[in-house]
């Protein structure tokens, strides 16, 4: 099971089992609670102090679980940005973008986005999830392949089941793998397409984008990339992973988030001038949901401006992580070469360990995410680390004596 699969004990074969609804409820609650999979949810509220303090359930903690890389999510510029436009007439959109919730502050978004990307285009989403479930049916259908990396996120996973094309997985990376794949589909399918994360969101490493690049040229292929936690975090100009990998303009379609180092909400599609056109007309996840509050494209276009002219942020981001590296490694789990480092796993194995752990990282003060299946697979469970250039040096250091006195002892 992986990635939002279902368990088997449901009934089979359609005929009622004659449970009640509570009880059907109550049951597959149990088997969460079984499985070491029951999920509650923390109440938290950011201090300042950049983002990275936070309080947790009525602690003080500092965050090392978030996606807030740039440490951007409590900017008062951005937030300023939000509010003020959203006082004058840009509170809501009123309606789906199809209809009359087009702005103009999402449209100078999408201008100041596919510029970011290099693209000629990009078209707004009201989040990553809607973005991939919404455009990836749009360019594949039942006649087509979609090769997907066997880490990508489960709104990709989603996207290709909606797009009802035939869905082949290959082994994280693996490249090799993916070359046997589209040589024995040779003549099979009309349209490929390979989709993967430029920066995996669970293990943290790069997909090597630029041996991609020349692989689906070979093999006529075509490359969809959720560039969701690269954006803003790789690459000279902090443009992602195709910026980092010197393949600008050879990525058919790329999807990026603005809720992660952009520290605001929403996402976006960016590509061919043609590529918005269709999905203007054909993204369900489009068309029919309400355009997303235009202050929220004056916070993002707030945040892009910081992010053009505060490069210090990604230098700062880089020596926290250097520093979490040299951390990690004295304590005999070093980070993988392949992994940029803002989001650093540590594998556990035990779902139930990895929240002890994660339980008592949090009684020293710190919150890191303990990733469980569905998101990994059983026995793979996780530490996800995430740093921030909102994090100081002791912040780190802090979290590295941490975890060597909680990993011993648990
Ligand atoms: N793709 C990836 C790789 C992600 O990690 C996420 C969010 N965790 C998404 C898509 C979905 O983005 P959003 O949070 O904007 O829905």
């Amino acid at each position: 099971m992986l990635r939002g699969e279902r368990g088997d004990e449901r009934t089979r074969g359609g005929e009622h089992d004659g449970a009640s609804l509570s009880d059907t409820l109550e049951r597959e609650l149990d088997l969460l609670r079984q499985a070491g999979l029951y999920r509650t949810l923390r109440r938290v509220e950011r201090r300042g102090g950049g983002g990275a303090e936070i309080r947790v359930d009525g602690q003080d903690a500092i965050d090392f679980s978030s996606n807030d890389y740039l440490g951007l999510a409590t900017d008062p510029r951005i937030a300023r940005a939000l509010a003020n436009a959203g006082a004058g007439t840009a509170t809501g959109a009123a309606a789906s973008r199809s209809i009359a919730g087009n702005h103009p502050l999402h449209e100078e978004l999408e201008r100041q986005l596919a510029e970011l990307k290099g693209a000629e285009a990009a078209l707004l989403f009201s989040s990553g999830f809607a973005a991939n479930t919404g455009t990836i049916p749009v360019l594949a259908q039942r006649e087509d392949v979609i090769y997907s990396d066997l880490l990508n996120h489960a709104s990709i996973i989603d996207g290709c089941r909606l797009s009802r094309a035939t869905t082949r997985t290959f082994p994280h990376c693996d490249l090799g793998a993916l070359a046997r794949m589209l040589t024995e589909d040779r003549d099979r399918y009309r349209r490929r397409w390979v989709v993967v994360e430029g920066v995996y969101s669970i293990d943290g490493d790069l997909f090597p984008l630029a041996a991609l690049v020349q692989l689906a040229q070979e093999h006529h292929a075509w490359i969809y990339l959720d560039d969701a936690h690269g954006t803003g975090v790789i690459g000279p100009s902090g443009a992602g992973a195709a910026e980092h990998w010197g393949v600008t303009g050879n990525i058919d379609v790329t999807m990026a988030t603005l809720g992660k180092a952009l520290g605001t909400a929403g996402a976006f599609i960016a590509g061919s001038q043609m590529l918005r056109e269709l999905l203007l007309n054909r993204t369900r996840s489009f068309i029919f949901t309400t355009g997303s509050p235009p202050g929220l494209a004056a916070g993002a276009l707030a945040a892009l401006r910081i992010l053009r002219e505060e490069s210090w942020r990604r230098h700062r981001l880089g020596e926290n992580v250097a520093r979490l590296r040299a951390g990690l490694a004295a304590l005999g789990h070093p980070l993988a070469p392949q992994c940029p480092g803002h989001i650093a796993p540590l594998v556990i194995g035990e779902a139930d360990r990895t929240i002890t752990i994660g339980r008592r990282l949090l009684e020293h003060g710190f919150l890191v995410g303990a990733v469980r299946p569905p998101s990994v697979p059983p026995g793979k469970s996780q530490l996800r680390i995430t740093v921030s250039a909102a994090h100081t040096t002791e912040h780190i250091e802090g979290l590295a004596d941490a975890l060597g006195e909680v990993l011993e002892a648990s």
